[in-house]
This record gives structure tokens, C-alpha cells and sequence, in this order.
């Protein structure tokens, strides 16, 4: 097994459904081409930045492409060369990588990573989530794993009419749970985005808010005094990532649950966010993104460090939206998972044929990840393939 070339390219997303409206946003996209044939071609494995921070075109050209192009067989392939072993190859990729700095690294790194993972599971001819689940040796899984909805960012116009338009459309989709942005414009204009949401839910507890990282000392304290009364499902992403004591000073004052780590990317933020941000391990949730945190190795590290720290991973539900994050998320056994059914299109939420039933689903079963089951994705990845032919 040798992985025999690596491309990639950064595309466009829209945080809309309606792709007209301004965005503004990419993610970077790979294709790690093996030289096992299955079914008469080349397994192809398909990676993707996730969603939510930019392409790291520069830095996998710059460094991480050439070492695995580069490797030996022997650094990348499991001990009977007939797969690529995922954990051998983020090493070699990893070699030379000072710690701490994580700035873009991490999601160069969980960009291959991720196409790796799809490779070796479509070598092995399973579904990623059984794959990896037997790898890690795990008791066997359902696969069912509890999403929800998540979407909600602000309309340039006609805002709460599109806003409960697209909360509906995930209610008729069969989620049960969603969550939309706040943190953008005043608390009482907030206040209202929520009630009209709340008037299409059962209550508070179906519905969390992500201020994605917006509140200084001031705007947190106000928006959790004024969230309090609402018994929401979770607050998200409340102010500076590493501002951990403006973390705590929140969780001391706020009674239902906080949601972080999203825009953290190490154990060792992990760590430091359970030891000064006022996490508390019977109510609050973990939403590190497995892609932006290194893949797989990274992300299993963190919910090491978290599980020393008290977390048990039925506290985490995983920041992306989309099918890789499934697949970890019911091969790790984690709470719930995070789903972009309209936003970040075509690499938000499932295949063309899963459903959600009463606010679950499961990976697709095929082999690898399932890119390949949703046509709008897969169109893209294979853009990848043709341009070079
Ligand atoms: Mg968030």
C-alpha cells in the first residue's frame, strides 16, 4: 500500500441555503489517491476542512502533503502492508511539529487525516464508524446516534421570517433539536429571534444558542442573566476561547448548561479548560471539532484528557455538521452529534438517502465515510479526480 499522489483545492461555502446571500467563507478539500485497486480503480480517500474556520491549503502544500507523498511504505501502511494505518500516518505527518501553536496546523493535519481514515476504511470495506470501532475495540454499536439541527445565523433581511422558515424546514426533516446564533446584534433583538423559535418548539430544552465566541465581560453577563429564565438546551461558544476565568466568572452565574471547546484544538486546551473554565461535568458540553483538533489521534486525545478531568464522552457532541463527525460520533459513543443540514453546502448534513428519525440517524453503511452517497458532494470531490486526467 502507497498512498501514490495527493490533491486539493479550496472552495466556496455559503452559511445560507440561499447561496446568493453574502458569505465570505471557504474550506479546503483533498483527495489522497492509494494505489490498492478495489472494484477495478484506485481507493480514493476524500477529506475536507470541515466548516466553520478556512481552507490550510497553504500549510498542507507547504509541509504535511510531502511527508506522506514522501514516507516510506513502511511509515504509513499497517505491519502486513495491505491498508494504510491512519494512526502510523498522522505520526509521520506529525514529525518535525513542535508542540503548542496549533494555529492552522490542526486543520491542515485533520484535513488529510480525515482522507486517510476514508481510505483505510474503504480498504478494509467498512463503514468509517465500524471501522473505527473495532479498531479501537469497542463494544459493538448500533450506530444510532441523537443530532440536531444547527443553523439560525443571521438573515441580512427579513431575518426572523427566514429564520423560523428554516427552523420549521429541520422540524419537517424530522429533527427534534436545533440551535441558532446569538451574539451578534443586541441581547433584546437576540431575545426575540429566540422567543419566535421557542413558539415552534416544546420547549427551551429543544433549542440551544451559540454566540460564537462574541461577548466580552459585559455582553456574557448580560446575555446569560437574560438566557437564565429560559431553561435553553445548552449556551455555546460565550467569549474569548482562551479567556477561561470570563468562562468561569459565566458558568458561576448561568445554571443550565454551557456548551465550549469548539475553538479549542489540543489536549492540552482541553485541560486548561477543565481546570480554570468553570466546566462542570454533570451539565455542560463539549463541542471540540474532531477535524480542526489534529482528526482522529487529536480528537481521541482530547477525550482522554476529558475523561481524566470527570467528562464522560456522552458529554461531547462534536462541532462540523456533517458525515465524518457522525461516523466518530457513534463509533465513539458520544452523546449526540451536531448536524448542517442547510448551512455549508454540500458538506453539511447527511447522504442523499438517511433520515432522521425523531431527531437520530446513522451513518451511511457503505464503505468509508459515504461521501459518495450524497451526488452534490461527491460532484465536488470528484472535480478533484477529472481536472488531472
Ligand atoms: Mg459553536
Amino acid at each position: 500500500m502507497r498512498i501514490v499522489d495527493l490533491r486539493q483545492r479550496t472552495i466556496p461555502i455559503s452559511r445560507y441555503a440561499d447561496t446568493t446571500l453574502p458569505s465570505e467563507l471557504d474550506t479546503g478539500i483533498v483527495a489522497l489517491i492509494t494505489d490498492v485497486v478495489r472494484n477495478g480503480a484506485p481507493v480514493i480517500g476524500f477529506g475536507f476542512a470541515s466548516l466553520g474556520r478556512y481552507s490550510a491549503e497553504g500549510l498542507i502544500q507547504a509541509r504535511f502533503a510531502a511527508r506522506l507523498l514522501n514516507a516510506a511504505e513502511s511509515d504509513v501502511a499497517t505491519a502486513d502492508g495491505t491498508n494504510i494505518d491512519p494512526m502510523r500516518a498522522w505520526d509521520c505527518m506529525m514529525r518535525n511539529e513542535k508542540p503548542g501553536g496549533h494555529g492552522e496546523r490542526c486543520v491542515a493535519v485533520g484535513t488529510l487525516d480525515m482522507a486517510l481514515w476514508d481510505a483505510a476504511a474503504k480498504i478494509a470495506g467498512k463503514p468509517l464508524y465500524l471501522f473505527l470501532a473495532e479498531r479501537r475495540k469497542a463494544a459493538a454499536t448500533t450506530g444510532r446516534v441523537p443530532i440536531y439541527a444547527s443553523g439560525g445565523y443571521y438573515y441580512p433581511s427579513r431575518d426572523i421570517e427566514r429564520l423560523t422558515d428554516e427552523v420549521r424546514r429541520f422540524l419537517d426533516a424530522g429533527y427534534t433539536h436545533v440551535k441558532i446564533k446569538i451574539g451578534g446584534r443586541s441581547i433584546d433583538e437576540d431575545l426575540k429571534r429566540i422567543d419566535a423559535v421557542l413558539a415552534l418548539l416544546p420547549n427551551g430544552r429543544h433549542l440551544a444558542v451559540d454566540a460564537m465566541n462574541r461577548y466580552g465581560a459585559e455582553t456574557a453577563e448580560n446575555a446569560a442573566r437574560a438566557l437564565s429564565r429560559h431553561g435553553l438546551r445548552w449556551f455555546e461558544d460565550i467569549c474569548e476561547p482562551l479567556d477561561f476565568a470570563l468562562q468561569a466568572r459565566i458558568s458561576s452565574i448561568y445554571d443550565p448548561s454551557i456548551a465550549a471547546g469548539e475553538p479549542l484544538f489540543s489536549a492540552e486546551d482541553a485541560r486548561n479548560l477543565l481546570r480554570y473554565g468553570g466546566i462542570r461535568p454533570d451539565r455542560d458540553v463539549l463541542v471540540f471539532d474532531p477535524v480542526h483538533c489534529y482528526g482522529v489521534a487529536g480528537y481521541l486525545r482530547i477525550l482522554a484528557a476529558l475523561r481524566e478531568g470527570g467528562i464522560s464522552p456522552l458529554s461531547c457532541q462534536p462541532h462540523g455538521g456533517h458525515l465524518f463527525c457522525l461516523h466518530l460520533a457513534a463509533a465513539l459513543r458520544l452523546g449526540g452529534c451536531e448536524s448542517n443540514p442547510l448551512s455549508f453546502q454540500p458538506f453539511g448534513g447527511l447522504t442523499d438517502a438517511l433520515t432522521v428519525e425523531v431527531g437520530t440517524t446513522k451513518p451511511p453503511e457503505m464503505p468509508g465515510i459515504g461521501f459518495e452517497a450524497k451526488a452534490s458532494l461527491y460532484h465536488v470531490f470528484r472535480s478533484l479526480l477529472d481536472e488531472c486526467q
